[in-house]
Order: structure tokens, then C-alpha cells, then sequence
């Protein structure tokens, strides 16, 4: 990877634009929640994200990522055993009992804010249920180890083995990352590792710490769109993000809801 080595540390006015940047895409991911219903295509949960992103006048860093081909939508919608990179289309719609995965950035006078949740589409099974629960919490448990002095790996070790006590697995292909002034910036954050190891944390580093959990086994494949991630098994998995600053009174989430609530849907 060629962002993983480039860190930039934010100072107290560029925090403030990152928060802003936080607060819309929470709004975004919010509307794309509440379009999750039985019926919706992922498309529909897309528009909302974007309708919310319009209204404040800015974009999402996701348009023209370079993959095999420029990413097409501002968000990722996946589901159920898709992981991450979901592009939204009109034939792809949710049903009952689903899971959905929207993943949104947004860029806020030249700050990308980058956060991700997945929410149930009407009931789910019980061991759903517990995978969204130990993602979520899994993200808290990583946000936790966010302080000064502190190693990446203090980060990514309290992720796995929270996540493998409940008996679900972390991805390994796809980390965590440093953002700011570029939606992926270093140090790569992954979901395993060894406590005390990599990059020390200093205040003024944001890093969007994401939680990919899978069922029985961590593998992965990529669809023939050359961007859809599933579970090679073909098994449920969640992600959750939220964009954090290291400062020096502790992590500080940039990515949450004017009102301090994160995006989740209504039940
Ligand atoms: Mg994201
Ligand atoms: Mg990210």
C-alpha cells in the first residue's frame, strides 16, 4: 500500500473541520438507515445518503477511487455476506431478515470523515443479532486503546480478541486507516495484531477504525465487479467505523450525530 507510511497530524481548527465533516455523514448514514426496509434496492439507500451529502453542498470522497475501475456511488451498501465495497444498484433490493452495511465518506472544506454501520432489515436470527452486537462493540473496544502513547497494536490486538472471545473472526485483508486531508492516509490499521507493536499514537492522529467480522472462517473473496467483498463462505458479516482523533484528553469520535447518538435504525 502506498498511503499506509503517510501520517498527518491534525491541528485543533483541521479536528474541528473533521467533526463537521463527521456530523453530516452520520446524517447521511442516518437517511440511508431509515430507507433500509424490505423492498428498498440499495440503490434507494444510496440516494438518501447523497440527498443529505447534497443538502450541505459536499461530496463523498468514494466517487472515482481507483480499483480495477473508478468506484461508481458515494457509498458502499452490502449485503448480508458482502463485507464492504457493495456498489448500489436499482436491481439489488432488501428483503426481510437481511443485513445492510452502508459504508459513507464525506468531505467537508477539504476533511474527509469516513464511517460505516450495519443495520437489520426487519427480525434476524439470534446469531445475527450477536454478529452486529460484537462488530459495534468490537469498534468501541478498539476507540478504547485510542489514547497517547499507545501503539497501533494495542488498537487492532484488543479488536481480535474481543471479537474471536465471542467466537467470530476478523478480516485480514482490509484494515483500519489514518484520514484526512485523503480518505486513506496511514498508519493501516488492522483488525489483528500483537499489543505494544507498530506506530506509536500521538495527539492530533485520526484514524477510521472499522471492524469487519465474519462467521467460521476470516476468508474473502472479491465478485466478478472487481469490487463487492463476501465471505468465502458465503456467511453473514458486519462493519462498523467511525472516524476518531487521538487527543490528548483521551479518543475523541468525529463521525456521530449533532446530538451526540450514533446513526442506527429505528426499530
Ligand atoms: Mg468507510
Ligand atoms: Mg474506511
Amino acid at each position: 500500500m502506498s498511503w499506509d507510511r503517510q501520517i498527518t497530524i491534525k491541528t485543533p481548527q483541521e479536528l474541528e473541520l473533521m467533526r463537521r465533516a463527521g456530523e453530516i455523514n452520520a446524517e447521511a448514514l442516518q437517511a440511508a438507515a431509515d430507507a433500509a426496509v424490505p423492498g428498498a434496492s440499495t440503490m434507494d439507500l444510496n440516494e438518501a445518503a447523497e440527498s443529505v451529502l447534497k443538502k450541505y453542498g459536499v461530496k463523498s470522497p468514494f466517487i472515482g477511487v481507483m480499483g480495477a475501475y473508478p468506484y461508481p456511488a458515494s457509498t458502499n451498501v452490502s449485503i448480508n455476506e458482502e463485507l464492504v465495497h457493495g456498489i448500489p444498484s436499482k436491481r439489488r433490493k432488501l428483503a426481510e431478515g437481511d443485513i445492510v452495511s452502508i459504508d459513507c465518506g464525506t468531505i467537508f472544506e477539504g476533511f474527509v470523515a469516513d464511517s460505516a454501520i450495519t443495520v437489520p432489515v426487519g427480525e434476524v436470527s439470534e446469531q445475527v443479532k450477536k454478529l452486529l452486537e460484537v462488530t459495534e462493540q468490537a469498534l468501541y473496544v478498539g476507540i478504547e486503546q485510542m489514547v497517547v502513547g499507545n501503539r497501533v497494536g494495542d488498537i487492532s490486538a484488543a479488536i481480535q480478541r474481543f471479537v474471536e472471545d465471542n467466537g467470530f473472526c476478523v478480516v485480514r485483508e482490509y484494515t483500519g486507516h489514518g484520514v484526512g486531508r485523503s480518505m486513506h492516509e496511514g498508519p493501516a490499521v488492522p483488525n489483528y495484531g500483537q499489543p505494544g507493536r507498530g506506530m506509536l499514537l500521538r495527539p492530533g492522529m485520526t484514524i477510521a477504525l472499522e471492524p469487519m467480522v465474519l462467521i467460521d472462517s476470516p476468508e474473502t473473496r472479491v465478485l466478478a465487479d472487481q469490487w463487492t467483498v463476501v465471505s468465502r463462505n458465503g456467511l453473514p458479516t458486519a462493519h462498523f467505523e467511525h472516524t476518531v482523533a487521538v487527543t490528548e484528553q483521551g479518543p475523541r469520535i468525529l463521525t456521530q450525530l449533532k446530538d451526540g447518538r450514533n446513526p442506527k435504525r429505528k426499530v
